[in-house]
């Protein structure tokens, strides 16, 4: 996959792809990023990036062409018919696991980072392609709404993560959220590792394991459990925790 990022501020990305995980994929050639600094396509003697907006108002607006032409220098270097071109914005669909999985599936994504008031409306309605906000709060810029998403879709990737399994059997990734973790000691300060699994019996650790996600969902996020996958046999366990409770 290959990953373009538009930005005023590239100092801001860089922190953010040069370790563990991402920095791994880069050089094992699994993911390539490349960070663009907005300012380069101005073209007066200040390298003006910013405007007050027309009406009237509070603060600076990003003017539409230093944005465009970073993004047609970009088609002029890697385009497929299938990249995408993502502003981050506290007004765009909210990002979650399902989106995540979406856009793992592009080789091509294109992210723009607004900053100030955000971008001219023009960038929206003839650029970009999906318009993500990671929550319902409002950050400074788009650089880290930008390295959210690039890490979350980055691990989806074949051959990102060391064990492909661990990213089919995390949160979201069935609908419900994971079961709780434990590693060594088995004794930490009197608190015991539920004997279960001590056990080396895989089929009662994977039973147990379920019942765990299905309770931790019911009492965390009960709302994700009309949407999830769930068997015949969930639905009898969450009547018992349901009526244990
Ligand atoms: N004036 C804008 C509004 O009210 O919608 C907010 C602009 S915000 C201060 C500046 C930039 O930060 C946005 O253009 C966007 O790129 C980024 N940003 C802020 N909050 C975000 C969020 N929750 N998700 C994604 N991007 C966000």
């Amino acid at each position: 996959m290959r990953i373009d990022i538009l930005t005023l501020f590239p100092d801001a990305i860089s922190c953010g792809i040069d370790y563990s995980i991402i920095k791994r994929a880069r050089e094992a050639g699994i993911l390539s990023v490349f960070v663009h600094n907005i300012r380069d396509w101005t073209e007066d003697k200040h390298r003006t990036t910013d405007e007050a907006p027309y009406g009237g108002g509070a603060g600076m607006v990003m003017k539409p062409e230093p944005i465009f032409k970073a993004a047609e220098h970009v088609k002029t270097e890697y385009w497929t018919n299938e990249s995408r071109v993502v502003l981050m914005s506290p007004q765009g669909e909210l990002f979650t696991q399902k989106k995540a999985e979406e856009l793992s599936l592009c080789p091509h994504l294109v992210f723009i980072c607004g900053h100030y008031e955000g971008v001219d409306e023009r960038v929206r309605e003839h650029l970009v392609t999906d318009e993500i906000s990671i929550g319902d709060y409002v950050l400074t810029g788009g650089e880290l709404p930008s390295l959210v998403v690039l890490d979350s879709v980055s691990r989806l990737i074949p051959g990102v993560l060391g064990a492909e399994a661990s990213a089919l059997e995390e949160s979201f990734a069935e609908g419900l959220l994971e079961y709780p973790q434990y590693t060594r000691p088995a004794d930490f300060r009197g608190w015991r590792v539920p004997d279960i699994l001590l056990s080396g019996h895989h089929a009662e650790i994977a039973k147990w394991r379920r019942t765990q996600s299905l309770l931790r969902t019911l009492k965390r996020r009960p709302d994700m459990l009309s949407t999830a996958a769930l068997t015949e046999k969930d639905l009898k366990i969450l009547e018992h925790l349901k009526e244990s409770e």
